[in-house]
Parts: structure tokens; sequence; C-alpha cells
């Protein structure tokens, strides 16, 4: 098979599977005193000093989760009092913010703003200008790169109107970690989402980042032992935070040259597909986009048809973790894709291992798929 699903979740680095191992095989709870509880709390220290390497930020502005679902909720529930203040987001974030969001602010609990995007997926700042100058508002998350898109948010004009609004700034940054160069010393966010398996640590891990600073949480979503300062009781998944902080250090030292690499075998995807099959289109190419993913409308050919003619291609419909579910990308629709359009789409997403053979492979099949179906369907092809 070729794995061109890095979005949905990227195969475990080699170190980072060591790490895991190695604390599975011992014994001891990171809040222990005795030994093998030092032994546990010094993997957990060694695995936040890694991230805290990799994203520019002190070790102690990290609170570990379950991955960036929860950092997300997490983030928005903190923040936001439900004093009347409002909560802005965009249309495009993932569920986990979106959803989030939307149940914190039901029942009169301040008002949500979504901010809409352009047909390149860029966020359109006039609606958030408006809610700044409206005011108060107490949060604003916009994500780093899109998931279904990669396309990338400029996040410098989202802080300086948020700062001027006197809120917070959230960014989920689930898809950007890893894949390109992060430095949190100069990217001015109060917090950020990360999710381990999306760079190649274990999945079920993850992190949130609270700048030093901002006020703790008006409401935890965990209470009990006072793990994490507070802001995330439980007992530490120490083998889930020792691959974290593993595939955190294994990329850090390859991030520039992984990604240079990466972009160009997304590259010679899009001109394989672009060229061998008139019609098709790429979604969001005029933005700038993380490396790694390409958003392939091919006009009229449901995508699920096409991904399950081909099972030796792994990619995706919509995103992962909406599959199964019967409604189009809630992504595209608001880029201004038609439903069938929408629904026409794949996400390739290539990572650290896709190898230019991988790439040769998938275009093979993907045209000769797309071409088969269209026969089929009797769609104009060609
Ligand atoms: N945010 C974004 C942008 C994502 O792509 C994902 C996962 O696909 C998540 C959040 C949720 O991550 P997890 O399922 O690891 O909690």
């Amino acid at each position: 098979v070729v794995y061109l699903d890095y979005n949905a979740t990227a195969p475990l680095r080699p170190e980072a599977l060591e790490a895991t191992l190695d604390a599975l095989r011992s014994v001891g709870n990171a809040s222990s005193v005795h030994q093998a509880g030092r032994g546990a709390a010094s993997r957990v220290d060694l695995a936040r000093q890694r991230l805290a390497r990799l994203l520019g930020c002190a070790p102690g502005e990290l609170v570990f989760t379950s991955g960036a679902t929860e950092a997300n909720n997490l983030a928005l529930r903190a923040v936001h009092s439900g004093g009347g203040g409002a909560i802005v987001t965009t249309v495009v974030e993932h569920p986990a913010v979106l959803e989030a969001a939307r149940a914190i602010t039901t029942g009169g609990r301040g008002r949500l703003i979504e901010l809409p995007v352009n047909r390149d997926g860029a966020i359109e700042l006039g609606p958030l200008e408006a809610a700044c100058q409206r005011g108060p508002v107490s949060i604003v998350s916009a994500m780093l790169a899109n998931n279904e898109t990669g396309v990338l948010t400029d996040l410098t004009p989202v802080i300086k109107l948020t700062r001027e609004a006197g809120a917070l700034v959230h960014t989920d940054a689930t898809q950007y970690v890893g894949r390109l160069p992060l430095d949190l010393s100069e990217l001015d966010v109060d917090l950020l989402s990360l999710s381990a398996h999306k760079f190649g640590g274990p999945q079920g891990v993850g992190a949130l980042f609270v700048r030093r600073g901002v006020p703790f949480p008006h409401r935890p979503l965990l209470l009990g032992g006072g793990q994490e300062r507070g802001w995330r009781a439980g007992t530490l998944n120490v083998p889930g935070i020792a691959g974290l902080g593993a595939a955190a250090e294994a990329v850090r030292v390859r991030l520039h040259d992984e990604a240079a690499r990466v972009a160009g075998l997304r590259d010679a995807l899009e001109a394989g597909l672009t060229s061998r099959l008139p019609g098709c289109r790429i979604n969001g190419i005029k933005s700038p986009r993380l490396p790694g993913v390409t958003s392939v409308t091919f006009p009229d050919i449901p995508a699920d048809a096409v991904l399950a003619a081909m099972p030796d291609v792994a990619a995706s419909d919509g995103s992962a973790c909406a599959s199964g579910a019967p409604s189009p990308s809630h992504v595209l629709l608001a880029m201004g894709l038609s439903r069938e359009d929408a629904d026409s789409t794949v996400r390739f997403s290539l990572g650290y291992a896709t190898t230019e053979h991988d790439i040769e492979r998938a275009l093979d099949t993907v045209v000769r798929t797309v071409r088969e179906v269209r026969r089929l369907m009797g769609t104009s092809a060609e």
C-alpha cells in the first residue's frame, strides 16, 4: 500500500517507538516520589524539553493532553468565562474547535463568530475587525494549517487585531507542528494545540502550549490530582509522552530537509495529476500551503468510488475524522465548491517516509482508476 494519509496519522518514527517501548517496560507514576516515580518523571521532563525545543517555548509552558481534540477544548473552555464575551473562530476549523466553541457558547454563554474564507481558503479579516470593534471578545481561535487543504493562515494580522481587542489568541497547529518550522518566541499566540501522531509520535497524546501569564483556567476539563499545574488532572501517559518527545526531537533536526523534499514530491504528484487528468483541480493552490498536502477535485466522480477502486493507495475523502459522515466537507463548501465538487475531492497527504517511488506508483494508480471510473460512469472524460 502507498500510504498518502499523513494528515489522518503519520507512521510512528522509529525513535518514538523505541522511547515508548522503553517507558512501557518500566514501572513508575510520574507523581510518585520514590525512585521508580522519579524515573517516570524524568522521561516526562525530557519529553517536555524536547517539545519545547521544537516549538521555541519554555518547558513549563506545555501541558500534556490526550491529543489536539482535548487541547482545543481545554484552550477554549479555560479562557472563555462566559461573561458575554465572544469566541471568534473560522468556518474551516477542525470540529475539535468548531464543536467545542459552539457548545461553550450555547445557552447565552457568549456569542460565537465564525469568520468566512475566500475561494483560496484564506480568512476574511473584515468580520474579525468588526467583532473586535464591537467587543468584548474573550478568545480568537484560528488554525495555522488546514487539515483538508493544507492552506496556511497568516496569523500576524489576526494577532494584531486580537491584541487591540484585549483578547487571547489560540491556534490549532495540529497539522503544522513538525511539518514546517515554528518559533513561539516569534509567533505571539497565547495558546497552541498539537497532536503527536501527526508528526510521527504515538496516537492519543498531545499538548497545549500555554504562554506564561495566561490566567489559570476558568474551567479545566478534568479535575482531580492537580497534575500539569492544575491544567489537566490525571496520571500522565508516560509512554505516550516519551514517544511524543522522541518524535519532536527526531523531526526538529530534519525539519528543513523533510519539508523541502516532501514539497517536491507533492508538486510532482500535482503536476502528474493535472497533466494526465485534464479537468482535475487543486483546491487552495493559490495560497501558501503545507508541503505535503494536496486536495484534488475530480469533477463528476465521487471520491468514495475512486478510493474504493484503488485499495492500494491510502488517501482520504474529506478529513478522516469526518469519514463515514454523509455530509460534504465544510471546508470545501466554505471555499465555494459545490456539494458535488466537494464530494468529488480526494486529499493526498505525504510525509517524512514518502518516497519518489511511492509517488510514481500512486500517480499511475490514481490516473488509471479515475479514467476507469469515468468510463464506467460515462462521464465526459478528457
Ligand atoms: N485539529 C486538526 C487541525 C486536526 O487535523 C486534528 C486531527 O485530524 C485534530 C485537531 C484532532 O487531533 P486528535 O484526533 O489527535 O485529537
